[in-house]
């Protein structure tokens, strides 16, 4: 037996790993996954790259619950105006009717004056929540009692397609 008992293997620190697995142990996996991956011949290695690079990394972005309530309003009083909106952008991208791209566009330009972003009845934006208070995530605008109520000039989240379209 030339083995050299697990006691003497150097551990890999608990509070590092949360486990005691011995430092050659981890390493031997490792050497092991390497040894795999250099028997594959590189088309498979470099397919396997491509489709790694093509798994979307998660960033759950969260709305502030206030601008999506005001939007839910909205959209039950306008929904078949927004509709038309939409279609219309599509259209006029020379998507086929239906094309559920369509709703990726901005419908702004194609809505009634008086239902365009900015006006008293105008598409409520949708803004990305950037805090949570009292269990609410909200946007800089709605935070309840913030005081004063000029915009923040930095600390937005990230602009919506509609507000863009308010911007040009
Ligand atoms: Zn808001």
């Amino acid at each position: 037996m030339s083995e050299t008992p697990a006691e003497d293997a150097p551990q890999t620190p608990a509070a590092f790993n949360g486990s005691t697995t011995p430092a050659r142990q981890t390493a031997d996996g490792v050497a092991a996954i390497a040894g795999m991956l250099s028997q594959l011949p590189q088309t498979v290695t470099q397919a396997l790259a491509m489709v790694l690079q093509q798994v979307p990394v998660q960033t759950r972005q969260h709305l502030c619950a206030q601008c999506l309530v005001a939007r839910i309003g909205w959209e039950a009083l306008h929904g078949q105006a927004l509709k038309a909106a939409i279609a219309a952008a599509g259209k006029e991208f020379g998507l086929a009717d239906g094309d559920p791209r369509a709703s990726q566009l901005d419908p702004a330009p194609h809505l009634p004056e008086n239902l365009r972003p900015g006006g008293p009845q105008g598409l409520p934006p949708l803004t990305a929540a950037v805090t949570t208070v009292g269990g609410t995530e909200v946007c800089s605008e709605h935070i309840p009692n913030r005081p004063g109520s000029q915009k923040l000039l930095i600390a937005q989240g990230a602009l919506s397609p509609t507000t863009m379209a308010q911007l040009r």
